[in-house]
C-alpha cells in the first residue's frame, strides 16, 4: 500500500470537512527566495506590521524563554487582567486565543452545528466560511455593496439583516473588513446590532482596530454592556506586530466567555505569546508611530496607483485592494520573480484585484516599481 494513494478515508470524513476548502496563507518569503534563488524579497501578502513589535514586547518574549519547561498559565491571568482593565470589562469576559482565529473557531464550535447557519458578507474574511463549514453548519452569504458604492464591496448591513433567519446563530462582521479595507460607521453598525434577535450572536472582528482613526469608527468593546449577544475580537497579529506568536482575544458577556472556555485547549496560548502581548499593550507610542507610517504608506500606494491609472478601494486599514484590470493571479505570479509577494483575491470573489499590505516606504517603492514593470509588460 503506497502512502500517497487514496485509501478511502475521504468518504469517512465528516460531511462539513469533505466540502471544506483550506485557508491559503500568503506565500512565505523563504519559499519564494528558495524557488527563484533571490534574496531581499518583500512580502506584502498577510497584513503583517513591517515595523515589527514594540521593543518591550521582544524583550518580554526573550525573558519568557527562561521558563520554557513550564506550561503557560492556562488562564492567562495577567494578560486577561490587563485586557479587562483596558476595555472596562471583567476578566471573566475575556477569552485569550491562539490568534483571534482561535476565538472565531471556538465560537463556531459553541454555537453552530448541522442545520444551523452563520451569516456573513460576500468578500468577507476567509476564515468565516471555514469555521462554519468545519462544524457542518451552513454559510449564508449576504451580497456586499456594489462596486460603485462609497464603500465598494463592503458589508451591506441591510442585506445581512435580511439573511438572518430562525436557524441563524452567528453573524460575522469584520470592521474594517479584510480584504476590502472598508469601514462600517458607528451609527449604522449599532442600529444593525440593536435590530438583531437576542438569540443571534454577533461577532465583530476588529483585527485592524488600532490602525483606524476615523472619528465615526466605533470601539464596539464599549457596547458589551448594552448587548449581551455581542462578541468583539481583537488580535496582536496586525498593528502589534506579533503575528508569529499567535495571540488574540475575544470580549463577550461572562456567560458566552464561560462557554468558549469549555471548548478551548487547556493551554491554547503559549507563554512567550502571553508575555509579549502583555508588554505590547504598554507601548502606545509604538502603535501610534506605526499608524503614522501606515497612513503615509497608504498615501504612497494610492499615489502610485493613480500614476499607473489603476482603480483601488480606499482603505482605513494596513492593506489596499487594487484593480489590476486583468486576472490578479497573473499579476501576482509575474511579481514573484521581482521578489514581491502580494495576495491574489479570486478566492474572495475579486478576481481582477490584488490585496497589497502597506509595507515600509522602501517596500512600497519596490512593489510599485515591480508592478509598473509587470503591467507595462517589461517584466
Ligand atoms: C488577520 C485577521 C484575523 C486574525 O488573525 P490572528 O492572527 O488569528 O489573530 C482575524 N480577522 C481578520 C479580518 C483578519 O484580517
Amino acid at each position: 500500500m503506497s502512502a500517497d494513494a487514496a485509501q478511502g478515508f475521504f468518504s469517512l470524513a465528516c460531511e462539513g470537512v469533505q466540502g471544506l476548502h483550506p485557508y491559503e496563507p500568503g506565500k512565505p518569503i523563504s519559499e519564494l527566495e528558495r524557488e527563484y534563488g533571490i534574496d531581499n524579497a518583500v512580502k506584502l501578502a498577510s497584513n503583517e506590521n513591517p515595523f515589527g513589535p514594540a521593543p518591550g514586547a521582544v524583550e518580554a518574549a526573550r525573558r519568557a524563554l527562561d521558563s520554557l519547561a513550564l506550561y503557560p498559565d492556562g488562564n492567562a491571568f495577567a494578560l486577561k487582567q490587563a485586557l479587562a482593565a483596558r476595555h472596562g470589562v471583567e476578566p471573566a469576559q475575556v477569552t485569550v486565543g491562539n490568534g483571534s482565529n482561535d476565538i472565531l473557531e471556538l465560537l463556531a464550535r459553541v454555537f453552530l452545528q448541522p442545520g444551523l447557519n452563520a451569516v456573513f458578507s460576500a468578500h468577507a474574511f476567509a476564515v468565516y466560511p471555514i469555521v462554519t463549514q468545519a462544524v457542518g453548519a451552513t454559510a449564508k452569504v449576504a451580497p456586499a455593496n456594489p462596486p460603485g458604492h462609497v464603500s465598494p464591496y463592503g458589508h451591506d448591513l441591510e442585506a445581512m439583516a435580511q439573511a438572518v433567519d430562525e436557524k441563524t446563530r452567528i453573524v460575522f462582521i469584520a470592521n474594517p473588513n479584510n480584504p476590502t479595507g472598508t469601514l462600517l460607521p458607528a451609527a449604522e453598525l449599532k442600529a444593525f446590532v440593536s435590530g438583531l434577535p437576542a438569540n443571534v450572536v454577533v461577532v465583530i472582528d476588529e483585527a485592524y482596530f488600532e490602525y483606524v482613526r476615523q472619528p465615526d469608527y466605533p470601539d464596539t468593546s464599549r457596547w458589551l454592556q448594552e448587548f449581551p449577544n455581542l462578541v468583539v475580537t481583537r488580535t496582536f497579529s496586525k498593528a502589534y506586530g506579533l503575528a508569529g506568536l499567535r495571540v488574540g482575544y475575544g470580549l463577550a458577556c461572562a456567560e458566552i466567555s464561560e462557554l468558549l472556555n469549555r471548548v478551548r485547549q487547556p493551554f491554547n496560548v503559549n507563554a512567550v505569546a502571553q508575555a509579549a502581548a502583555l508588554a505590547a499593550l504598554d507601548d502606545q507610542h509604538h502603535i501610534d508611530d506605526c499608524v503614522k507610517k501606515n497612513n503615509a504608506g497608504l498615501a504612497q500606494l494610492a499615489a502610485g496607483f493613480e500614476r499607473a491609472g489603476l482603480g483601488y478601494v480606499p482603505s482605513v486599514a494596513n492593506f489596499v485592494l487594487v484593480d489590476v484590470g486583468r486576472p490578479g493571479v497573473e499579476v501576482y505570479q509575474r511579481l514573484l520573480p521581482h521578489g514581491v509577494i502580494v495576495r491574489p483575491v479570486a478566492n474572495y470573489g475579486l478576481p481582477g484585484y490584488l490585496r497589497v499590505t502597506v509595507g515600509s516606504a522602501d517596500e512600497n517603492d519596490k512593489f510599485l516599481a515591480a508592478l509598473d514593470a509587470v503591467l507595462g509588460d517589461r517584466g
